[in-house]
């Protein structure tokens, strides 16, 4: 629900003659002033309440003395002969006796005679049980991407007003990834952003962006067992994955207006099944930082054991909190490991099985700017409505690299340690690498500069080769595992290279 939505629909609950409305948000201010506005459209009382100040009315004047005491505040508003909306700042709790809830009812009761609403804001509103069934609940939104863009500009001129040195240098590509690190902020979180990067440099920048990203991060991952990882963090060294590449650059473009215009569905996600070691992780990190998106990781293990006896209600609010961030990509990794976990230690073995089911509705249905990446190694594990077609937008298989892949991923481990390979004859060694993982292709360049930093002997092909020898790749180690698992998941995927 958008702003428009919402002033729409508070306008109709009010003339519908609804005694009590919440309003989830933290923006109490904001939220005052459009009711306000809205009373003064309607041409009805505007009331607000605070136990500081009591009830205050914009227009009239009324006898209100002593309402500051909420008991002689709900006996107001039953009382009160006209027709007027009761804005109620923490008045939940207020209603704390049998004494307060009965008069607050009866309140409820004559407002709806006389097309009144009270109506009570507050974040984590907790309305007592007695008068639950009398209240519509509404979550105030944050601002939309064109209010977003309103602040920037409102926010700018008033900077700008007292200081005419303060500059917008963000250039027109970048418009967006400045709405995206500023979406999910309340309005004063966006303002409060803004402000100190204009005045902690006199301009707002390129570089300012991932200065936002961070800030945003901070404000809204406290409560959520997310990790953030921050662009700059992530490395996009990874050999192969031709195909995953091609199919990447397609899909980005479903998160442009353009393709949203054309109706577009939003990409939903995707799953890389694989040899162990081969790179699912690191893909997932380099496609956020190809992407420019911040990265989420979210341990299943973790979520299991703060959720333990809870319902799958509380990953969804979890997750919703999370949301927020959008848009970014939500990395789970070994996805499999929720579902071992249902049978484990909890002795409650429904938990992983439902949480699961929860997070594959949300999957199905979010309607938010979060792309998931979840890596799996255990086929056998994994239930099989997570791999029905129509799940992720595709399941990708992630298997071992082939002669080509190696020489490009050891190429590329020697390169980043800006070691001098030039004596190595590659061809040889990727020989000696048959059914070697990317994970242990990178071990084998490690230990030979070790090697070569501690014996100072020259690296040469041979004591690569020498080393290669030292390991056993997981392939031969489990290779009736591995076997299985490349039979199984090259027939039903799509691969990656
Ligand atoms: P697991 O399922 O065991 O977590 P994984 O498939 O997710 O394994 P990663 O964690 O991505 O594998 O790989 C471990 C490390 O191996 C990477 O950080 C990287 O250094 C190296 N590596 C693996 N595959 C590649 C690749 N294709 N290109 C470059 N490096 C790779």
């Amino acid at each position: 629900m958008n702003r428009t939505e919402i002033t729409k629909e508070l306008k109709i609950l009010i003339q519908s003659t609804h005694p009590l409305i919440g309003i989830e948000t933290v923006e109490e201010e904001i939220v005052t002033h459009y009711l306000k506005a809205l009373s003064e459209e309607m041409t009805i009382e505007f009331f607000e309440w605070s136990t500081v100040r009591g009830l205050e009315a914009t227009k009239g004047t009324y006898a209100t003395r002593n309402t500051d005491d909420p008991l002689v505040c709900s006996k107001f508003m039953r009382d009160f002969a006209g027709t007027a909306v009761f804005l109620l700042k923490d008045f939940t709790s207020h209603l704390q006796t049998p004494l307060h809830i009965r008069m607050f009812r009866e309140a409820c009761q004559s407002l709806s005679k006389r097309k009144s609403s009270a109506i009570m804001i507050g974040s984590g509103l907790q309305l007592p049980k007695e008068i639950q069934h009398r209240a519509v609940v509404l979550d105030w939104p944050l601002p939309d991407q064109d209010e977003v863009k309103q602040l920037i500009n409102k926010t700018f001129e008033k900077l700008n007003s007292v200081k005419p040195s303060v500059k917008f240098e963000i250039k027109k590509e970048d418009h967006l990834s400045l709405l995206n690190s500023l979406s999910g902020l309340t309005r004063a979180q966006v303002e409060d952003a803004l402000t100190s990067s204009f005045v902690s440099e006199a301009s707002l920048n390129a570089n300012d962006l991932q200065t936002l990203l961070d800030r945003k991060a901070k404000v809204l991952k406290s409560g959520v067992q997310l990790e953030y990882i921050p662009p700059h963090k992530i490395t996009s060294d990874l050999g192969g994955f031709k195909n995953l590449k091609k199919w990447l650059d397609r899909t980005q473009i479903a998160f442009t207006p353009e393709a949203k215009k054309r109706g577009v569905p939003l990409p939903k996600g995707i799953l890389f099944v694989g040899v162990p070691g081969c790179g699912k992780s690191l893909a997932v990190r380099v496609i956020a930082a190809q992407w420019k998106m911040p990265l989420l990781k979210l341990d299943p293990s973790l979520l299991l054991d703060k959720y333990i006896g809870e319902s799958e209600k509380n990953f969804r609010s979890a997750v919703k909190i999370a949301e927020n961030m959008a848009p970014f990509i939500l990395c789970i990794d070994e996805i499999e490991k929720a579902m071992e976990a249902q049978g484990g230690s909890s002795g409650d073995s429904g938990v992983g099985k439902r949480l699961f089911g929860a997070f594959l509705t949300w999957l199905q249905e979010k309607q938010s700017m979060v792309y998931v990446m979840a890596t799996a190694n255990n086929l056998d594990i994994l239930p099989p409505e997570l791999l029905r077609k129509g799940r992720f937008d595709e399941i990708f298989f992630v298997d071992l690299p082939n002669d080509i892949e190696r020489d490009t991923i050891l190429k590329l481990h020697f390169n980043r340690r800006t070691v001098d390979s030039s004596k190595i004859d590659f061809p040889k060694l990727v020989q000696a690498t048959a059914k070697f993982s990317g994970a242990e292709l990178e071990h084998v360049v490690i230990n030979l500069i070790l090697e070569n930093l501690s014996t100072q002997v020259p690296m040469t092909t041979d004591l690569a080769i020498q080393e290669c020898k030292k390991i056993i790749p997981l392939a031969v180690a489990r290779s009736e595992d591995i076997e299985n698992l490349r039979t199984s998941a090259s027939m039903q995927f799509t691969k990656v290279s």
